[in-house]
């Protein structure tokens, strides 16, 4: 198989951070219970301009990495 390696923006895939392309960790795409999901911790809390931060067309196939969860964050005021 010779599968191009190049990353297309326009490409989500469920397992990556659709911001940095790193893996999200994502307990769903893991095939892991939800409710365990690093993101279900009660710390995390997704704001407006954290989801403003996303592509539209990743915003639903595709879940952030703890990574950039905390850099937008920190961003945020
Ligand atoms: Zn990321």
């Amino acid at each position: 198989m010779t599968t191009p390696t190049n990353s297309q923006p326009n490409t989500p895939q469920a397992n990556l951070c659709p911001l940095c392309g790193e893996e999200n960790r994502c307990a769903i795409t893991a095939g892991d219970d939800p409710a365990s999901c690093w993101c279900q911790a009660p710390e995390i809390e997704f704001t407006e301009a954290m989801k403003a931060a996303v592509p539209s067309h990743l915003r639903l196939s595709a879940c952030l990495c703890p990574a950039c969860i905390s850099a937008l964050a920190s961003r945020t005021e």
